[in-house]
């Protein structure tokens, strides 16, 4: 993500009601218009006090959270986390109808997990096992695809991880409609994947990394 302070929010990049059946517009407008604007708020509030920092890049705020000063690291991965997390999720969706991979993106999904099919199941596999709230992630490391949770709102950016594509298993991301059906959302959500946008972030960061 490369805004600076302030940071955006960033409208849904489809109405409420595109992701139903799978994901209900209830759901969209708290965990878009309250949740992650709440993210939102809390990093522009944190970073109104430090000048220095504000020319910085979420990803360079986040790759780099150590450097920072220690009273706000906690509050830069906590908030800042929360943003990238949500924008990349929200992006990463879509109620237009699937498309699988295509191209140079499907090839290496196959080369990296043997199949498609197994790509959904190692998904699958971290976003039930992530305990508590996280997220899964698919995540393209010098050019290798490989799968992993994290807590809370961790991001697994660092300067040869890049992030493409998010799975959030807060449980605001689905009880309203799920209660603790959470295999049951995951397995909805593999179908709302928007594999165009994925594909744009593979061919500018995994290709070039
Ligand atoms: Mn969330």
């Amino acid at each position: 993500m490369n805004e600076t302070f302030p940071f955006p929010f960033e409208p849904l990049p489809y109405p409420y009601d595109a992701l139903e059946p799978a994901l209900c517009k209830e759901i969209l407008q708290f965990h878009h218009d309250k949740h992650y604007k709440t993210y939102v708020d809390n990093l522009n509030g944190i970073l109104a006090d430090f000048p220095k920092l504000q020319d910085q890049s979420l990803d360079d705020l986040l790759i780099h959270l150590e450097d920072l000063p220690a009273d706000i690291q906690t509050g830069i991965r906590n908030n800042g986390g929360g943003v990238y997390n949500h924008q990349l999720y929200f992006r990463c969706m879509q109620g237009d109808g699937f498309c699988m991979p295509e191209g140079e993106l499907a090839n290496t999904i196959h080369r990296d997990f043997e199949s498609y099919d197994n790509f959904c199941r190692v998904m699958t596999n971290a976003a039930v096992k992530q305990f508590g709230s996280g997220y899964a992630w698919l995540i393209c490391e010098k050019g290798k695809l490989s799968v992993s949770g994290t807590a809370n709102q961790d991001t697994p950016i660092t300067e040869t991880r890049k992030p493409l594509l998010c799975i959030d298993v807060w449980e605001h991301a689905y009880y309203l409609q799920y209660q603790n059906r959470r295999a049951d959302y995951i397995a909805n959500w593999l179908n709302l994947i928007n594999w165009d946008y994925v594909d744009c972030l593979f061919q500018t960061t995994c290709q070039s990394a």
